[in-house]
């Protein structure tokens, strides 16, 4: 089976509500779907969001580099050589996560396919269900608490709560959601950034005091700020998890050689692909480091290639998958079920997605 094509379409999928962090805020994802055909007709998916904010690409530049330089260099090559194609894919281009990893996952949607096998059990097969946790968006300590409740009514049993906006009113929007929702529902806290190393470690020690049983807190400081993680690391007694400022498997490398994270974060987008993460989950289970697969605002597609790695994986404990939720509509036909907080990857060869309903023309 060779790669005969790379066709590009866009999707606008409004959300619920706004999806708001300490970097930014999304009302529509607007996002680059990859049609991939091989010369049997097998067709495989693939997706990329614009997430400028954190990595740098655009519609402009995803859509640029797909037809410049990824598909150019991996058209024609045959599917059965699994890493020649993933080799040349990664080298096309420097940089560009997002839409090499749009081709990644389609390229193993295509691989998967042609051994008539659903992709998570050829990655390793380890589980077929997912719980996810759902994220509150930053806002008032008020309306987070009013949506930490409906959540909680929906049956979610872990909420992701978006932090580092003034950190006073951190602590008051962690309090009151913990009062609300009681002892039984994990909290998890992401700073994106918001704080620094100081401010870190005194808003940390603060929930500590108040013992309001946080799981863990993601991304506390700036991305490129490893010395300041590892600051804030050593000086807290909650674990510490690296989102931003893990990228590549040398990033993971780094930071856990460094003992500066407790645990790590891999989105597709980020690590350019299936290719990469899986290296990275290689590397957290050599230092003993467990992983969270997490999302930016994708659609069903490729929030179905990462369920189908978090399903094949052991060392994948976590899912922050949560994007699923957040869209008011879903425009995909097949790919994982959805049973909140349930997600489970089907049998049905490749991702299992039979079409896209919508797409639009670029
Ligand atoms: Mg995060």
């Amino acid at each position: 089976m060779k790669i005969e094509s790379v066709e590009l379409k866009r999707v606008s999928i409004p959300l619920k509500k706004p999806f708001k962090t300490a970097l930014r805020r999304v009302d529509t994802a607007e996002n680059i779907i990859v049609v991939m055909t091989a010369d049997d007709g097998t067709r495989g998916y693939g997706e990329a969001p614009p997430t400028a904010a954190i990595t740098g690409d655009t519609n402009e530049t995803i859509t640029s580099a797909i037809k410049e330089f990824i598909a150019p260099a991996i058209t024609g090559l045959d599917i059965e050589n699994l890493d020649e194609v993933m080799y040349r894919l990664q080298r096309s281009v420097e940089g560009n996560t997002s839409p090499k990893a749009a081709c990644d996952m389609a390229v193993y949607d295509l691989w998967s396919k042609h051994y008539g096998q659903p992709l998570y059990k050829l990655l390793g097969g380890y589980r077929k269900d997912l719980e996810t946790d759902l994220t509150i968006s930053i806002n008032e300590p008020e309306e987070m608490r009013r949506d930490a409740l409906a959540a909680i009514g929906q049956g979610f049993h872990a909420l992701k709560l978006k932090v580092g906006i003034d950190s006073d009113l951190d602590i008051e929007r962690v309090r009151t959601i913990r009062e609300a929702a009681g002892p039984d529902i994990k909290l998890r806290l992401d700073a994106n950034q918001g704080w620094t190393p100081e401010e870190a470690i005194r808003t940390i020690r603060r929930f500590e005091d108040l013992g309001l049983d946080i799981e863990f807190v993601e991304q506390p400081v700036k991305a490129r700020d490893f010395a300041g993680l590892k600051k804030v690391h050593d000086n807290v007694s909650s674990r510490i998890m690296a989102d931003e400022s893990m990228f590549s498997p040398a990033d993971a490398i780094e930071l856990l050689h460094m003992e500066a994270v407790d645990l790590i974060n891999i989105k597709l987008m980020k690590c350019a692909g299936i290719h990469n993460a899986l290296k990275i989950v290689g590397i957290a289970e050599t230092y003993g480091v467990e992983c969270m697969l997490g999302c930016m605002i994708e659609s069903k597609v490729s929030l179905t290639a990462a369920a189908h790695l978090a399903a094949a994986k052991k060392n994948i404990t976590r899912v922050d998958l949560d994007a699923a939720i957040l869209l008011a509509e879903d425009p995909v036909k097949g790919g994982f079920k959805k049973e909140i907080p349930h997600f489970f990857v089907t049998d049905a060869p490749g991702l299992g997605i039979t079409g896209i309903e919508g797409l639009m023309e670029l």
